[in-house]
């Protein structure tokens, strides 16, 4: 355990229990030259795995060429990634802003839904036990009051509802709802993907009362779920989706996607950012589209799934397990502590985390193999029998 005392970082974050120097596809190595498996993916953020050569090229190749040009003007990339998210969407019509962040791509969509909603249509319903960022907006969109309280007061604006109750959405549905915001799995909630039929519900609801559907795919899109967006698992579509964690494989982009319609409603000056969609995250973003199609991630990422979700059934220590594609949650039986057996799991060489007080969350690379699959639940089930003991 490196304690720091002298660190001049602020403390936001927990004691770093290890320092990574080092990674190549499922692997990361650590100061030590001591070797781990990757099953967090940086919360979902390396989808190709470390060090990916063709996403290293891009980025070395473009650093050479052109890092940064301002939005004054256009990127060649820039249009090329807009477009394949596009047709990755099945939209054909829409538009993207680009960002830097998840938060970011969030408060664009807010943003969006003020303006197209007008003056006095201007809330955002999102759902309790929700993930949209840490910035002041996408905060009180988070609906998880607990991480309020110390941030008081809040923009206005946003509400919250049970998640998964399209009768508690409905009822507050009133002419002042601009938009609904919802993960098709929520992620930091706990892994907990929409029920069947909440999704389809929810688009009648928001299509009868005119208000836009937006659908935070900053942890599940772009194949995590076996799909290219999560919410194509349920049939709906959506008016508004962001994302940004797997998107530059590491690179800090975020993007957010509108119908062209709805995208209408920014003017020129409405919104804009120094770096999003610079000609070096957005050369990433080409090179990690480039590579997830050709390697098709969402049908290895479904395939991989299941293999790692079977798998984890069997453990003994493990009550039942939950999520779509590579996006996992494994349920502790009760009485074991989930960090206590990410802290053991990160000591026997294999990266998870703790999603929730009972339950570990799985997000290996989309290019994760059968065999270092079968080697995590390997670690995984030593380190569950050994707390048996
Ligand atoms: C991580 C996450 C965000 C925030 O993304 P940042 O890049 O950390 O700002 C927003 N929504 C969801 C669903 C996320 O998982």
């Amino acid at each position: 355990m490196t304690t720091r005392p002298e660190s001049h970082l602020m403390a936001t974050y927990p004691p770093q229990p290890v320092t990574f120097v080092r990674g190549e596809g499922t692997r990361l190595f650590d100061d030590q030259g001591k070797e781990y498996l990757d099953f967090l993916c940086g919360l979902a953020v390396t989808s190709l795995g470390h060090a990916n050569p063709a996403v290293a090229e891009a980025i070395s190749t473009q650093a050479r060429e052109l890092l940064h040009v301002s939005n004054l003007f256009g990127t060649v990339p820039g249009e090329e990634v807009a477009a394949t998210l596009d047709r990755l969407l099945d939209a054909g019509d829409g538009r993207v802003f680009f960002c830097n962040s998840g938060a970011e791509a969030n408060e664009c969509a807010i943003k969006l839904a003020r303006r197209f909603g007008g003056r006095g249509r201007h809330a955002v319903v999102s759902a309790y036990g929700s993930f949209h960022g840490r910035t002041l907006a996408t905060l009180h969109a988070t609906g998880q009051p607990q991480k309020h309280e110390p941030f008081q007061p809040l923009p206005e604006g946003f509400r919250h509802v049970a998640w998964a109750d399209a009768d508690a959405l409905a009822a507050a549905l009133d002419p002042s709802v601009a938009a609904v915001l919802l993960e098709p799995v929520q992620g930091e909630g706990g892994v907990n993907p929409a029920p069947a039929g909440y999704l389809t519900e929810v688009r009648r609801l928001c299509d009868e009362q005119g208000v836009l559907l937006m659908i935070d795919e900053v942890q599940t899109g772009l194949g995590r779920t076996g799909r290219w967006f999560g919410f194509q698992h349920y049939g709906i579509r959506p008016d508004v989706v962001t994302m940004a964690k797997a998107l530059g494989n590491g690179v800090p982009i975020g993007a957010c996607w509108a119908r062209a319609d709805v995208a209408a409603a920014f003017e020129p000056g409405d919104h804009a950012t120094t770096f999003g969609g610079q000609p070096l995250a957005a050369a990433a973003a080409r090179a990690v589209l480039g590579e997830m199609e050709r390697l098709d991630v969402p049908a290895r990422a479904a395939r991989a799934g299941e293999r790692l979700m079977c798998g984890l059934r069997e453990l003994d220590g493990v009550a039942d397990v939950r999520g779509l594609g590579l996006l996992i949650a494994a349920q502790l039986d009760e009485g074991r502590d989930a960090r206590a057996v990410t802290a053991e799991c990160l000591d026997a060489g294999l990266v998870v985390n703790a999603v929730t007080p009972s339950a570990l969350r799985l997000a290996p690379p989309l290019t994760v193999s059968d065999a270092e699959i079968d080697e995590a639940l390997g670690i995984l089930g030593k380190v569950l029998a050994a707390g048996d003991r």
